[in-house]
């Protein structure tokens, strides 16, 4: 009797702990990947990411290809299809590796005892995380709200991680045929219109591209991160984001590349990278412990937050025409790459929520339709940290200023050329703040002001003290 492998967010062969478990049995293995729509609990992607899962699963169908193991595609309820491949195998033993979404939790919960009345055995690893959020507890038993002391005792709790488990060796293969769906007929990829050029160019879905891009990381790039991790015209991060969103590579195998003896970046940068992947955990840990985090504010008090309905400020904001250039230069990275570089993403949160004074939730929703590495605990606790009604050590209301972040982490303009290429002629000193430049510079760079590019859509300066009455709504 053969064992079922169940990929989820899990789609890579290497470092698999549910696809190694399986494959260790040395029963025949068969993989399924179920494209649940109808569900309630797991949130449905969103359109960028239904465009990465195409590529992704095509390169897991190879990869598993190459390992005697087929992949299943199916469409429909989970619990339902979970249950009927595995009585169509009559599969002795099952495989996942676990999620921390509550409607993610339920539901595994609910199939496991379903599939265990039916005599086969369930078993669950952890494949995406170094520790658990179940792990890391405080010294009162509590968990964690802060990231300081959180990663402080989740280094404790993880040392030095496991070594990742090789890619599986090939199986003895299922003989009986199958019924899979095909995968270019669930749709995924764009038509009409296709929106997805620039993606197509930017990025490669799939474990190996994943594997590819950890390492040219590594090697060119790790070096310089500690130092310049905050400018968006380098190409200084990893971009690993899509990659862990789908589980295409995991974080131990990260860990382990990034302290390898062989890269040539110091210590304090690889640190610094680490950490990072720790607010990854720590995103983990909030949603695990607080499920509604992508609903609720975080923090009750902004539950008295008075946010403003404006579909045209909105709209400006969506579409990258704010007139505040690293504003819309991010807005624009956004929906041509699928993609936002962290610093960019705070001050764009920010200025929806802040100077627009629109509910962080709108935002959340169109990154998670427009980001390939839409996520469900990273996406709403950035969300709610950069809106401050989240898990925030600062004690001050945080307003991020577009034009001073602007010029510090863009100041030779090169991220705003690329993407605002309309007033790339205005010198440094106006880029970020195009409408100080005189007439006869903006001339000069044949720039009509509300014509080519738009006048600033609110002041920041009113703006900011609108935010700051609002907060104090909070308060009483
Ligand atoms: P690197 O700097 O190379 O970091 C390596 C990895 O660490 C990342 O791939 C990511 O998994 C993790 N990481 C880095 N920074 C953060 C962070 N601040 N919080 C949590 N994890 C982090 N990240 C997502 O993966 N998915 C999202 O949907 C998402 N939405 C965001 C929304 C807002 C408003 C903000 C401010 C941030 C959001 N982030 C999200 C976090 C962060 O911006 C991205 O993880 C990062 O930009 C990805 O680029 P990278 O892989 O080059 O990061």
């Amino acid at each position: 009797r053969p064992a079922l492998v169940w990929f989820r967010n899990d789609l890579r062969v290497h470092d698999n702990p549910a696809l190694h478990a399986a494959c260790e049995t040395g029963r025949p293995v068969v993989a399924l990947y179920i494209l649940d729509e109808e569900s309630k609990g797991p949130r449905a992607p969103g359109s960028a990411s239904l465009w990465w899962l195409h590529g992704s699963l095509k390169t897991l169908q190879a990869n598993l290809e190459g390992l005697n193991i087929p992949l299943v595609l199916r469409r429909g309820p989970s619990q339902r299809i979970v249950a009927e491949v595995a009585g169509e195998i009559d599969a002795a033993e099952i495989h996942w590796n676990r999620r921390y979404d509550g409607g993610g939790i339920e539901l595994d919960k609910a199939l496991r005892s379903a599939l265990k009345d039916d005599g086969r055995t369930v078993t669950s690893w952890n494949g995406n995380l170094l520790v658990e959020p179940f792990e890391v507890k405080t010294g009162s038993d509590g968990w964690y709200k802060v990231f300081t002391p959180f990663w402080k005792a989740a280094r404790e709790t993880i040392g030095t991680p496991r070594q990742p488990y090789p890619k599986p060796k090939a199986t003895s293969g299922f003989k009986n045929p199958l019924e899979s769906e095909n995968l270019d007929g669930w749709g995924l990829l764009p038509t009409k219109p296709d929106w997805a050029g620039g993606m197509r160019e930017t990025w490669t879905p799939g474990e190996n591209g994943a594997r590819q891009r950890l390492q040219t990381f590594v090697d060119e790039a790790l070096t310089r991160y500690r130092d310049h991790r905050d400018e968006p015209g380098e190409e200084v991060t990893s971009r690993l984001s899509p990659h862990l969103a789908f589980g295409e590579i995991s974080p131990v195998t990260i860990w382990h590349v990034a302290s390898s003896s062989d890269n040539p970046a110091s210590d304090s940068s690889v640190q610094k990278f680490l950490s990072e992947v720790g607010w990854r955990e720590f995103s983990y840990n909030l949603l695990f412990h607080f499920p509604d985090l992508g609903r609720r504010n975080f923090q009750e008090k902004f539950d008295a937050f008075p946010w403003v309905s404006d579909d045209a400020a909105l709209t400006a904001w969506k579409k990258g025409q704010t007139g505040y250039p690293i504003v819309d230069a991010g807005m624009r990275q956004l929906w041509q790459t699928g993609w936002m570089h962290n610093r960019v993403r705070m001050v764009v949160a920010s200025f929806l929520v802040k100077h627009l004074l629109i509910d962080w939730r709108e935002g959340e929703a169109w990154f998670w339709d427009t980001l390939v590495d839409a996520d469900p605990a990273n996406n709403t606790a950035s969300w709610q940290w950069v809106a401050g009604s989240g898990a925030d050590a600062a004690p001050y209301f945080r307003i991020f200023n577009p034009i001073l972040q602007g010029e510090k982490f863009d100041g030779d303009g090169h991220y705003v050329r690329r993407y605002v290429p309309e007033i790339a002629g205005l010198p440094d000193k106006y880029l970020h703040k195009p409408w100080t430049a005189p007439t006869s510079v903006l001339k000069d760079a044949c720039i009509t002001l509300g014509k080519d590019y738009p006048k600033p859509i609110v002041d920041h300066d009113k703006a900011r003290k609108r935010a700051l009455a609002a907060l104090e709504k909070t308060k009483q």
